[in-house]
C-alpha cells in the first residue's frame, strides 16, 4: 500500500482547521503565545515546501467575550454572534501580527455553508483564495457567523475545512483538535482499545466507531464530523489526518512524515470540480425514488437519469435545483441538478423520454439529471 505518511512530504497545498481551544486561554480571549506557534509552523511548512496554505480557525466568540467583559458564554445565539463580530477582528490581528514577524501576511475571509453552495459565489471565492494563496497570503477563513451558525451550533469549522479543501483541490486537510485522534472503541471504555493510525476515509465503519455505535464508542462529539469532513475532503482526492494540536511542533512533524494522529486516505479517483461542488452541497430540495434498473445504469455506467427509472418523486423543487437519488433501499446513490420541478417529474416519473412531449405538451431535455449535473455518491 501506498505510504501515505511519506507522501505527506510531498505535497504542496493544505488547509488546516484548529478549534477554539486550540487557540484561546479556555474559551477566554486568544492565547497570544498559540497563535504565535501555529503561525511560525506555518511559516516553518511553507519553507519546506508547502507553499500554499489556508488557515480555517475559529476563536473569534472566545476573543468577543474578552473585549465585552463577560466571563460566562452566553446561551443566546444572537449574544454569540455579536460576541464573533467583536472577536474576528480581535483573531485576524493577531494572526497578521504573528505572521508578520514571518514575512507573511493574513487575509480575512468569511464564509458559510451556502456561500459554497451557490455556483457563483463558489467560484468568486475560488478565484480570491487562488488569487491570495498565489500572493503568498495566507487566508484565515471562519464561518460568517453573522449570518451563520452552524459552527457555534456543532462546532462546525469541520465541514466548512473540508469545503474548503475542495474548492482549492487542497491534497491534504488537517484537523487539529485536543484529542490524539481516534480509536477503534471508547479509550476511556476500553483501555486496550486500538487507535487507528492509517484508514481509508470511505470505511464504512469509521462514522459507526466515531459516532459511538456498540457500546459507546469513541462518542465525543465532534469526532461524526470530522469523519465525514474527512469523507468529503476525499472526494477531491485530500488526505485527511486528525491530530491533536497539543502535540508539539505537530503540522512540520506531519509534514516530515511522522505518524502523528490518524491518516484517512481517499480510496475513490477525485471527483471532476463541478461534481465536487455538487456532491459538497449539503441541502437538497427534494427526493428522486429510482427503480434497481436506474440505480445500476448510474452506478455502473455513468449515464444520465431518465424519467423512466423513476418511481417516485418528493419534495417541492424547481429546474436547475439539486435533488437527491434514492435506490429502492432508501439509500441515496446520487444528486444532481433536476431539469425538470417537482410538479414536471410527478407527471413524466415512469416515462420513457420520447413520451415526455406527449404527457407534457413540451419537452425541455430529454433527461430528468443530465450526467454532467449528476454525482453518484459512494
Ligand atoms: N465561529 C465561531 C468562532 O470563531 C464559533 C466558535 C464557538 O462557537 O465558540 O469563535
Amino acid at each position: 500500500m501506498k505510504d501515505y505518511r511519506v507522501a505527506l512530504g510531498k505535497t504542496r497545498r493544505w488547509v488546516i482547521k484548529v478549534g477554539s481551544s486550540l487557540v484561546t486561554n479556555q474559551g477566554q480571549g486568544l492565547d497570544a503565545e498559540r497563535l504565535a506557534d501555529w503561525a511560525a509552523q506555518i511559516a516553518a511548512i511553507k519553507r519546506a515546501g508547502v507553499n500554499d496554505v489556508v488557515l480555517v480557525s475559529s476563536g473569534a466568540v472566545a476573543e468577543g467575550m474578552r473585549r465585552l467583559g463577560w466571563k460566562k458564554r452566553p446561551s443566546a445565539i444572537y449574544q454569540l454572534q455579536a460576541a464573533a463580530a467583536v472577536g474576528q477582528m480581535g483573531l485576524v490581528e493577531a494572526y497578521e501580527r504573528q505572521f508578520q514577524t514571518h514575512g507573511l501576511h493574513a487575509a480575512q475571509v468569511l464564509l458559510t455553508h451556502d456561500d459554497l453552495a451557490d455556483r457563483k459565489r463558489y467560484l468568486n471565492a475560488r478565484s480570491t483564495l487562488r488569487e491570495l494563496i498565489s500572493l503568498n497570503v495566507v487566508p484565515v477563513v471562519n464561518e460568517n457567523d453573522t449570518v451563520a451558525v452552524d459552527e457555534i451550533r456543532f462546532g462546525d469549522n469541520d465541514t466548512l475545512g473540508a469545503l474548503v479543501a475542495n474548492l482549492l483541490a487542497a491534497e491534504v486537510l488537517v484537523i487539529l483538535t485536543d484529542q490524539r485522534g481516534m480509536y477503534e472503541q471508547d479509550p476511556r471504555q476500553n483501555p486496550d482499545a486500538k487507535f487507528i493510525d492509517v484508514a481509508s476515509a470511505d470505511e464504512p465503519q469509521l462514522e459507526v466507531m466515531a459516532s459511538g455505535g456498540g457500546v459507546g464508542a469513541l462518542g465525543r462529539g465532534g469526532m461524526v464530523t470530522k469523519v465525514r469532513a474527512a469523507k468529503r475532503a476525499a472526494r477531491a482526492g485530500a488526505i485527511t489526518v486528525i491530530a491533536s494540536g497539543r502535540e508539539p511542533n505537530v503540522l512540520v512533524r506531519l509534514r516530515q512524515g511522522e505518524s502523528i494522529g490518524t491518516l484517512l486516505y481517499p480510496a475513490q479517483e477525485p471527483l471532476a470540480a463541478r461534481k465536487q461542488w455538487l456532491a459538497g452541497r449539503l441541502q437538497v430540495k427534494g427526493r428522486f425514488r429510482l427503480d434497481e434498473g436506474a440505480v445500476r445504469v448510474l452506478r455502473e455506467s455513468g449515464k444520465s437519469l431518465l424519467a423512466v427509472g423513476v418511481k417516485d418523486v418528493t419534495g417541492d423543487f424547481q429546474r436547475g435545483e439539486l435533488v437527491a437519488c434514492d435506490g429502492p433501499d432508501g439509500l441515496e446513490v446520487a444528486r444532481g441538478l433536476t431539469n425538470y420541478s417537482a410538479a414536471e417529474a410527478q407527471r413524466i416519473k415512469g416515462c420513457s423520454s420520447e413520451k415526455i412531449a406527449e404527457v407534457l405538451g413540451y419537452v425541455d431535455e430529454p433527461e430528468l439529471i443530465h450526467r454532467d449535473n449528476l454525482v453518484v455518491m459512494k
